[in-house]
This record gives structure tokens, C-alpha cells and sequence, in this order.
């Protein structure tokens, strides 16, 4: 069953994922502006005259962008889950603190959390990160059994994807100009409109809201612009509303010419082209395109078009820039904010007809000196508005949501186990009943552990799987010594306790040994039974074993029984030869009720504790071998309703892989047991 704090997790995921990846994207769409913004709050410490001050900002915005997306994507896939939550947990611990600084100290008039596309104030973004916050952290408690779309495998082509879109986005943005334009100059503005409805709102609000006070007698009252009253009385003073006061325009176009005169109106009055190149700095300014400047202003001025510069440079910048560029168009001044909020370009093109913004381009996209007389021309054209940016950083976007939906509709085939059946299908010849054969990871400590140690790491995993949909039964194997306390401690877990052999006699005067009703008694459930390291050092042989498996089943154990061959056999091509031996020598001397209570463990000898794993292919093909023994000696039924365990330096990266094989049910673990870090991700390979 899937706990509520499981929702909790999932639902936190959700929302602090979308948030992330939502406010990364709109802030990469203009990694300038967020440079921009990254500057105002760094402004205390980072001087803009600095040559390297901008490379700083711009360098921060990547990352904050890049940075903020990937997260969001990476909790939303569920893909390296634990570090995700790890950072964004201290990313919006980051962000709660900048926010109060915000509201206290005023640095920046605003966030900036969202680019241009969505203004909130200082405490609306306070609010959203102290509700972000303990979201965040609901899903680092629970990081590790958040449901993930792409496997272990699968999952670092899926992070390489991501970080290559979203900096292939950033660098196309910032080359370019942003893909969505939020600020208020975007092409098809009629900024002579705007600024003249922005002015009459302005002025409406001051005749609105703008008090006279006046006095007579001593009482003050206050009067509105249109009933002023008579000379009775004595004008104090102007009340305005302290709000408009504050009021900053939005289309702040005021550019002026070289003796200080304001040209906006003539430029916005004129109902020709205009073209502005606009550059806050020309020192700052890219030498790349000037042989294309020179043409379009050359052609510009025989087509009868006007053909400004428009900075906020000094005049020994400006006389730098002629110099360097032999620029001869004439220079118009503006203060450089709005120049950077009008383009992101440096320098940019913005082009007026009629004091409507028709075309906005960055200096890579000026048209090439053979392509000016065309552009220009197309200018003319009485409805011509520039189209909309190139539409690649857009397929790369689509390209971003069809591997997000593919993962989707894999979670989704494999919760309605259609993988499993078209697997069954293509592999698999018997007809599979897998509600009777068990999947199961098996845990085996070996001489490991003291009682302190081996009860920390079961309270560990305990309260690990409390909180996961378990898809496989979980057994730990035990010394002796541990069995009742981790039995007990375990009680109302999903973990079963298995201990790691018991004695070939029911009891007696067998110093030292412990009984298969010993180990019952404790508490546990399961024996390991013919583990290659018994029959290696022990000198544990058929005869012994199929007396400790007949003892366990006589005291209701379930033995997990190991076959497996040396190195030297499975080199000689004797390996199934070997298990079919090891079987017949032992449980195949069972009736068939004992039997079909028995787990088996096929753990070739040569991959114990060495590293070598046999490929899930090698696996596939003895487990298969090891049922068809089974088919001919018990039949069908008790062949498909066996577990088989594969064993041999299982561990997290190669266990889904092995698990996935149709004869594989599981996997008897040894090294990997040791510690729920590395035991967890190989009992969440069932999924
Ligand atoms: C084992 O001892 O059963 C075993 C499989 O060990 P390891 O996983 O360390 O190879």
C-alpha cells in the first residue's frame, strides 16, 4: 500500500520539480537580462565598470538557469534522485535567505525569480520559497523511493540530454535574442501608442488622485484639480498619492540628440523607417558585424530611411567606436537601461515605421552585406513585421517533452506489466504464474557485522521500505548470534530473517553446532543451505546438505539452496552439468511438496566476491536450464512456480539487468548486503 507520506513526497516532487524547471526555463530564455539581474544583487560587491564584472554575471546566470532546470527535470524524472533533493533543499534554503534580504535591505526592485515573464515582489517571493522550502525537503526524506521513469542505465543519457538542451537553449538565446520577448518593446509594439496611453493613464491617475489643500479659519480641507475654490482661501499645499509618485514608465524611450534636446517624438512621429543600433557602451560593443552596419547605413540613408546610433557611451567612447569603425551616422543618447531592456544585443538593430517597432535583431543576424538591399526593402513593405525567431531552440524543446512522455508511457507499460508480457512472449515458452513464483533479494552477511551494527542496519532498512511499494519479498541472511534480536526487531517488517547454514543433526552432544529448531525458534524463516563458501571450506557435501534441507523443512524452514560451479568447469563448458549433479545429489531427493518449498540460488563459484558477474545472458541461459531440470523431474507447475536466485557480485547497476531475464527471480546477495545504501537500489531493481 502506498503511504501518505509517500503521497507527501510524490506530491512535493511534483510541485518543486515543475517550479524548477519552470523558473530555469523563463530565466534561460534571456540569459542577459538574468546576467542583468545577477549583477543589481552582486552590485555591492562587483563594480559594473569592471571589464570582467559582466563575464561573472553572465557566467552565474548559465549556471543559476542551466542549474535550476535540471534540477526540476531530474526530480521530476526521479533520475539521481538523492543528490537532486540534496541540492534543491539548499537551493531554496539559498533563496529564502536572499528573499529576506530582499525584503529587508531593497537591493533589486524585483527577484527576478521568474526572467521578465512573471514580476513578483519581495515578499510574494519570500512567501513561495517558504512554502518551497519544507516541500523540498518532504522529498530528500523520501528521495530514494520516489518512483523513477528511466533506469540506472538509462539515466545518464537522459542527464546528458538535459544539460545539453538547456545550454544548446541558453547559448541560442543569448547568440540571438530571446526566444519569447516578456519586456515591453517587442516587435509589433506601437510604441508611440503605448507611450501616449502610458502618459494619459498617468496623468488620469494624477488628476484622480492629486489633492489641493487650502485653508480658512484655520480649518484645512482638501480640493480636486477641477474645483479649485474661491480666494477665500489660502493655498497650503500639493498632495499627491505617494504611489504615482514612485510610478516608473514602462516604455522609458527618451532618447535625446547630441546637445541634450529630447528626440523621441521626432523619431516616433516619422512615419518612414528608422533604424536605431543601439549599444549601452560602444567600447563594450562586438567589432563583428561592422562591414554590415556600414551597408545598411550606406543604403539606408540612398532609400531614404533615417539611421541613428543610440548609447549611453561618453563622447570619448563614441569618438573610439568612429575611429575603429569609421561610423558616420549621427549619435543619439539614452540611458543604457532601457537600451538593454529595448535589446539584448550588443549592438542590436531596432527598426521603426511609424513608431511601431518592426524588426529587432542581434548583431549575428544582421543581414550579410549582399542580403542589406533586400532587407531593406522588404522595410518598406506596409504591413511588414519581422517573423518570429527561428523556430530550432522550439524543436529542441518538443524534442525535450517526447523523452519525458516516453519515459511516462514506460512507468506506465510497466505498471500495467506489459513489458512483462511481451517479454513472456518473445523469450519465454512456458505460460508464467507469477503470483505463485516469488521475486525476491536475498541478503547474505556472511562473518559481518556486530549485533549493534547488523540491528542498526535492519532499523535502517525497516524504515527505508516503510515508505516504498515493495515488488519482491526481502530476506536477510544473519549469523547465528543476531538471529532473535533482528528477527524480532524485524517483526511487522517486510524483512524475513534467514540464518546462513544450521547443523546436519536435530540435536545432541554437537558441541558448538546449532540446529535447524534452534534457528526456528529464534524467529527466522529461511536457511541458507550448500553456499559455495560451506561446501569449500566446511567440507559440506550432498549427503549433509540434503540432511540440513530435510531438517529445515522438518522445522518449517524455507531453505535457499546454492548450486553453482568453479571457474575450471564453467572454462571446460561442464557448468550445466555440474548444477544438474548438485541438484541431483541433494533437493531432487525431495517429494515434490518439499521441493516446492524450496528457493533455489544459482551462484557460479568463479563470481562470489570477485566482481565478475555472468552476464544476464549467461544467467538467462543456466537459470532456463536449471527449470528444465526441474520440468522433467517435478513437471511444469512446480518447475514455474520455483524462485531461482542469481548470486554472484550482484549489486545496484547490474541487478535490473539480471533481474529482468525471464528465469531470473531475484538475486542472492553478499558484499552488496552489507550496508541499505547499496542493498536498497537492488531490491527497488523490482519496480
Ligand atoms: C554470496 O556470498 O552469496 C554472494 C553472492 O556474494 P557476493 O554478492 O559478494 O558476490
Amino acid at each position: 500500500m502506498i503511504s501518505l507520506r509517500l503521497i507527501a513526497a510524490e506530491t512535493a516532487r511534483v510541485l518543486t520539480g515543475v517550479v524548477l524547471i519552470v523558473s530555469g526555463l523563463l530565466k534561460a530564455i534571456d540569459p542577459v537580462g538574468s546576467a542583468l539581474k545577477i549583477g543589481e544583487y552582486l552590485a555591492p560587491i562587483l563594480d559594473e565598470r569592471w571589464a570582467w564584472s559582466g563575464m561573472i554575471s553572465l557566467t552565474l546566470s548559465f549556471v543559476l538557469c542551466a542549474g535550476e532546470f535540471l534540477l526540476g527535470a531530474f526530480l521530476l524524472m526521479g533520475i539521481y534522485r538523492k543528490l537532486s533533493a540534496r541540492l534543491s533543499v539548499a537551493f531554496f534554503a539559498g533563496m529564502t535567505f536572499i528573499s529576506l534580504y530582499s525584503l529587508f535591505a531593497d537591493p533589486v526592485s524585483d527577484c527576478g525569480c521568474f526572467g521578465d515573464a512573471i514580476h513578483l515582489t519581495h515578499f510574494e517571493t519570500l512567501l513561495k520559497n517558504i512554502v518551497l522550502l519544507p516541500l523540498s525537503y518532504l522529498v530528500l526524506r523520501d528521495a530514494r523511493s520516489l518512483r523513477h521513469l528511466f533506469s540506472r542505465r538509462e539515466r545518464w543519457l537522459v542527464a546528458v540530454l538535459a544539460v545539453v538542451g538547456i545550454v544548446v537553449f541558453m547559448v541560442q538565446n543569448y547568440r540571438h535574442l530571446p526566444l519569447v520577448d516578456f519586456r515591453p518593446y517587442r516587435v509589433g509594439t506601437d510604441l508611440r501608442a503605448e507611450m501616449a496611453r502610458e502618459d494619459s493613464t498617468l496623468q488620469a491617475g494624477l488628476l484622480a488622485t492629486t489633492r489641493y489643500i487650502y485653508e480658512r479659519g484655520g480649518q484645512e480641507q482638501a480640493f480636486t484639480p477641477e474645483a479649485i475654490p474661491d480666494s477665500s482661501w489660502r493655498f497650503v499645499k500639493v498632495q499627491e498619492d505617494a504611489t504615482l509618485a514612485k510610478y516608473k514608465a514602462k516604455y522609458d524611450f527618451t532618447p535625446m540628440d547630441s546637445l541634450g534636446n529630447p528626440f523621441a517624438e521626432e523619431l516616433l512621429a516619422d512615419p518612414g523607417v528608422t533604424l536605431l543600433l543601439l549599444a549601452p557602451h560602444w567600447n563594450r560593443a562586438s567589432e563583428g558585424s561592422i562591414d554590415e552596419i556600414s551597408e545598411l547605413y550606406t543604403q539606408s540613408l540612398s532609400m531614404g530611411y533615417r539611421f541613428y546610433g543610440l548609447t549611453a557611451s561618453s563622447a570619448q567612447e563614441i569618438a573610439d567606436w568612429r575611429y575603429l569603425t569609421g561610423a558616420s551616422y549621427p549619435m543619439l543618447l539614452m540611458d543604457a537601461t532601457p537600451i538593454r531592456t529595448m535589446i539584448r544585443a550588443y549592438p542590436g538593430l531596432v527598426v521603426l515605421r511609424g513608431g511601431k517597432i518592426i524588426d529587432k535583431r542581434s548583431f549575428t543576424d544582421f543581414p550579410t552585406v549582399e542580403e542589406v538591399s533586400r532587407y531593406l526593402h522588404h522595410l518598406r513593405e506596409p504591413n511588414y513585421i519581422a517573423p518570429a525567431p527561428s523556430l530550432a531552440c522550439t524543436y529542441l524543446l518538443l524534442a525535450w517533452g517526447a523523452l519525458l512522455i516516453l519515459g511516462f508511457l514506460r512507468f506506465w507499460a510497466r505498471k500495467l506489466h506489459l513489458t512483462l508480457y511481451l517479454k513472456k512472449r518473445i523469450h519465454y515458452p512456458y505460460k508464467r504464474k507469477r503470483s505463485m513464483r516469488k521475486n525476491i533479494v536475498a541478503g547474505n552477511w556472511k562473518m559481518n557485522k556486530t549485533l549493534q551494527e547488523g540491528t542498526a542496519f535492519i532499523s535502517e532498512l525497516k524504515s527505508a521500505l516503510s515508505v516504498k511499494t515493495l515488488h519482491c519479498d526481502v530476506i536477510i541472511g544473519a549469523p547465528f548470534i543476531h538471529l532473535a534480536t533482528v528477527a524480532s526487531l524485524a517483526e511487522g517488517s517486510p524483512i524475513g530473517i534467514a540464518a546462513e547454514n544450521c547443523a546436519d543433526k536435530a540435536e545432541g552432544a554437537y558441541t558448538g553446532e546449532v540446529s535447524a529448531a534452534m534457528v526456528a525458534s529464534t524467529g527466522a524463516r529461511y536457511v541458507i543451505l550448500g553456499h559455495s563458501e560451506r561446501r569449500a571450506y566446511y567440507g559440506e557435501d550432498n549427503a549433509i546438505l540434503t540432511e540440513k534441507v530435510r531438517l529445515a523443512l522438518a522445522n518449517g524452514l524455507t531453505p535457499i539452496f546454492c548450486i553453482g560451479e568453479v571457474k575450471e568447469e564453467r572454462e571446460a563448458g561442464k557448468h550445466f552439468q555440474v548444477v544438474e549433479e548438485q541438484l541431483a545429489g541433494t533437493v531432487f531427493s525431495l517429494s515434490p511438496e518439499d521441493f516446492s518449498k524450496v528457493i533455489l540460488a544459482y551462484e557460479p563459484v568463479w563470481a562470489i566476491g570477485t566482481g565478475l558477474t555472468a552476464s544476464s545472458a549467461q544467467a538467462q541461459e543456466i537459470h532456463a536450464h536449471i527449470r528444465q531440470l526441474i520440468v522433467k523431474k517435478y513437471g511444469e507447475t512446480i518447475a514455474d512456480d520455483c524462485t531461482i536466485l542469481y548470486g554472484g557480485s550482484c549489486n545496484a547497476s547490474n541487478a535490473e539487468e539480471l533481474f529482468a531475464q525471464p528465469d531470473v527471480d531475484g538475486g542472492l546477495i553478499g558484499g552488496a548486503s552489507l550496508s541499505v545504501e547499496k542493498f536498497l537500489p537492488i531490491i527497488e531493481a523490482f519496480h
